[in-house]
């Protein structure tokens, strides 16, 4: 018979009851260190005071009201965004992949009122993550997600990671813009290298394409700027949010250049959620903390000191672990043994990991770990590789 609920997910047997910090803990008081942090959506941990009470006031004020009239809390996240960002525009989701949704046809749009609407193709990765909606999923690409999902929303063109020849030739008159992660998170955390990022800026410019960055899950102060692409110097025309925005409720968005944006006008989208006053309430209260620039240095500095230990711990376990990787907050530790098992011995240590592609295992800790939490973190793991070399 059927689970009640769809058995799409591998769930771990573990049931968290309240979160503190860094730190989740079960009924039974049971406490696991959080290295993954809802999949980098908890940027400043559990129940931190500001978001707690940012979301307890706006909802004992007003939940919802629909983007037919005002919302003054969502005004006030559209302009902060831009103010700290490359951005002259900003459309509010309820997630990553409906962010994705609308880049798409941003994009399309564009062109379409440009009077070139030929150029519908988007050039995007291999490892890429976009979400699990149709678009999501065909801009992917990957087998495990589309299979059985036909026919695909066309207008694809799927790229070799880190082939430019490929990318350069294939480049046609229909090709309309490149969707990248700056740093690809469910690909096994692979960082797209600056000088590349800066190369895809300039193909873009010589080309005329738009350059789409999805900063689902690198954004929001994750690598330690605000926005990962700012490492590169260089800036997309547009941009998908969501995750970390939120710290945990769930809201995205677009950010887009007024040049880029131009196609979307009256009627063109719309959301009956997106934006709605509880989410931008608790997006503008992280943002407040994220862009902060003595937050997002405490966010490097400790991002120095995991990846040192993490290095430390790689070196100490040449049969478990291959290498670190990644940026800021958002590291992988490539992997021998199996990263299922490393994750599964990690949650016998009271260590939560995440798995990725590559046989990764990911850390998104909360941007607000600490030390001595971090110090504790990779005590943990080396104790779940010793007993997996023990095994
Ligand atoms: C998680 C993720 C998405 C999808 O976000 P959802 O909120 O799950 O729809 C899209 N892109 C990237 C890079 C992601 O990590």
């Amino acid at each position: 018979m059927i689970p009640t609920l769809l058995p799409t997910y591998s769930r771990a047997p573990m049931s968290f009851v309240k979160g503190e910090g860094a730190w989740l803990v079960e009924a039974d008081g049971r406490r696991f260190l959080d290295l993954g942090a809802g999949i980098a959506v908890n940027a400043l941990g559990h129940a931190h005071p500001a978001l707690v009470a940012a979301l307890t006031a706006q909802a004992g004020a007003l939940w919802h009201t629909s983007n037919l009239y005002q919302i003054p809390k969502q005004q006030e996240l559209a302009d902060k965004l831009t103010t700290h960002s490359f951005a002259d525009t900003v459309f509010f989701t309820n997630s990553g992949t409906e962010a994705c949704e609308l880049a798409v046809k941003m994009a399309r749009k564009y062109w379409y009122d440009k009077g070139q609407p030929e150029k519908t193709d988007i050039l995007t990765f291999s490892g890429s993550f976009h979400g699990r909606s149709s678009a999501g999923i065909a801009a992917a690409g990957s087998e495990k997600m589309t299979k059985g999902f036909g026919p695909l929303l066309p207008g694809f063109v799927h790229l070799e990671f880190g082939d430019h020849e490929a990318l350069t030739a294939a480049i046609t008159e229909t090709t309309g813009a490149i969707l990248i992660e700056p740093v690809q998170g469910e690909g096994g955390i692979r960082p797209v290298p600056d000088q590349c990022l800066k190369g895809l800026r300039d193909l873009c410019d010589e080309h005329g394409l738009l350059l789409i960055f999805d900063e689902v899950q690198c954004g929001v102060g994750r690598t330690g700027k605000l926005f990962a692409h700012e490492w590169a110097g260089i800036a997309p025309d547009i941009m998908m949010v969501a995750k970390g925005i939120g710290g945990g409720f769930p809201i995205g968005a677009v950010l887009a250049t007024e040049e880029a944006a131009s196609g979307m006008t009256l009627g063109t989208h719309g959301s009956t959620y997106g934006g709605n006053p509880l989410g931008c309430a608790v997006g503008c209260a992280v943002l407040d903390h994220v862009a902060d620039p003595a937050f997002l240095d405490g966010v490097n500095r400790k991002a120095g000191l995991l990846r040192q230990k993490l290095e430390g711990l790689v070196a100490s376990h040449p049969d478990i672990f291959e290498s670190v990787r990644g940026s800021g907050l958002m590291l992988g530790v490539k992997c021998k043994a199996s990263n299922a098992d490393i994750v599964q011995a990690g949650y016998d240590q009271q260590v939560l990991t995440v798995p990725a592609a590559d046989n990764v295992i990911r850390l998104l800790p909360p941007l607000t770990i600490d030390e001595s939490e971090i110090a504790e973190a990779v005590e943990r793991l080396d104790a779940a590789a010793r007993q997996l070399s023990a095994a």
